[in-house]
Parts: C-alpha cells; sequence; structure tokens
C-alpha cells in the first residue's frame, strides 16, 4: 500500500465504471473540464495524491465493482497512460477477474511521446477498446485547441499514428472530436475520413457544461 492521501478512483455514470488513474495530462485543451470544475456528471474526479499503486485501485475495486457493469473505462481528469503501468495491472486484474466485462481507455494519444517508445503492444489482450482524442484535420489548430507539451507539428502526427496502430493491433479504436464548445469549428467531415484512412471509427462528443459524453 503506498497511497498517501485518501483517493476515490472509481465512479459510475450509468452502467459504465470509470476508472480515475491521475490528473495529470500533456495536453491544456480549451474545453476541458479540469478547467472548468472538478467534477464530471457532478462526480468530483480530482485524485487527492498522484502517488498511489496499481494495488489501491483493485483494492477499491474489489468493493465497487457491480456485475451489472456492462464496460470498464479509465477515464477522469487527466491523461491515463501517463500512468502506463498502473493501467496495464489493473486491466490484468479486471481480466483475471471479471474476463465478462470489456476494458476501453479514453486517450489524448500522446503515449508514445511520453513513453518514448511504442507503448501498443503492451495495451494488447489488456485493453479491448480504444477512444482517441483527434480533436481537428490539422496540425494547427489541433496545436491551438489543445495546447501540447510536444511540439505541435510531432503531436498531431503522433496522435494520428496512435490511432493507426491502435487499429493494426486489433484494438478496437475510435477517433474522436469535441465539438460544441464556444465558437470552435472543426472539420468533422475532413476528421472522420482521416480516422476511417487510419482504420478507426469515428465519433464526435458533444461539449456539455457538466463533463462531455464520455
Ligand atoms: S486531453 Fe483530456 S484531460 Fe487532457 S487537457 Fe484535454 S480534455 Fe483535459
Amino acid at each position: 500500500m503506498t497511497q498517501q492521501a485518501k483517493n476515490k478512483f472509481t465512479y459510475y455514470l450509468g452502467d459504465v465504471m470509470y476508472i480515475n488513474v491521475t490528473n495529470l495530462c500533456t495536453n491544456r485543451c480549451e474545453f476541458c473540464i479540469r478547467s472548468t470544475g472538478e467534477t464530471v456528471g457532478g462526480v468530483n474526479l480530482l485524485l487527492k495524491d498522484e502517488r498511489f499503486s496499481a494495488e489501491d485501485i483493485i483494492n477499491e475495486l474489489k468493493t465497487t465493482f457491480s456485475g451489472k457493469c456492462r464496460e470498464i473505462v479509465f477515464c477522469g481528469y487527466g491523461e491515463p497512460l501517463i500512468k502506463l503501468d498502473i493501467v496495464k495491472e489493473t486491466a490484468k486484474f479486471i481480466k483475471d477477474n471479471y474476463p465478462q466485462v470489456p476494458i476501453r481507455v479514453n486517450t489524448n494519444g500522446h503515449a508514445n511521446l511520453i513513453h518514448k517508445r511504442n507503448i501498443i503492444p503492451e495495451l494488447t489482450g489488456l485493453i479491448d477498446k480504444i477512444s482517441v482524442s483527434l480533436n481537428s484535420d490539422n496540425a494547427e489548430q489541433y496545436a491551438e485547441i489543445c495546447k501540447p507539451n510536444f511540439d505541435k507539428e510531432i503531436t498531431y502526427q503522433a496522435v494520428k499514428d496512435f490511432i493507426k496502430e491502435c487499429a493494426q493491433n486489433g484494438i478496437e479504436t475510435t477517433a474522436t472530436v469535441v465539438s460544441g464548445f464556444k465558437d470552435i469549428e472543426v472539420n468533422l467531415e475532413n476528421c472522420e475520413k482521416i480516422a476511417m484512412g487510419l482504420g478507426a471509427k469515428f465519433r464526435v462528443r458533444e461539449w456539455l457544461p457538466a463533463g462531455y459524453d464520455s
């Protein structure tokens, strides 16, 4: 047990369980709920302490997992794949103990830049589905909307490469775009073409004041 302060990692929206593994992110998106409040769907997602282990999450999961759970999603208030080892270890526990429940990760697609290697083969067999934020049809607008920590040209290309690599590794992959935030206009038609070209599905996530649809 390495947990320093009492975190709440798991929460339900409907019959989907979400696991929040970090408040850290390599983007600062215009529409991010992190800059507009501490809740998504009325749930406070702010972790009190980033120092914890997969064991801490698993211990909570054992008490909060419901047999009616339709899906488990690594998602929340930051970029889950920053905590790659914790995601992998927790997903392995879920696969071993609740194999009937599909596992999804919602990600900004920066993981290969963050970890400086191709991490996607490490996810295969653990993660069934992945939703990757594409958010634009071009690097310039992506940088304006998402304000990544990494170089803008490199980041947008890395996100597209990540989407393609996930799809090629047999993970059900969806590229997503947030729509409806203030006056930001994204060419959804072009984004869909890019997603299809990368072998992914495409989904528009409507921005909602209480948090976007998942
Ligand atoms: S990628 Fe997600 S968590 Fe990170 S800043 Fe953007 S909306 Fe927020």
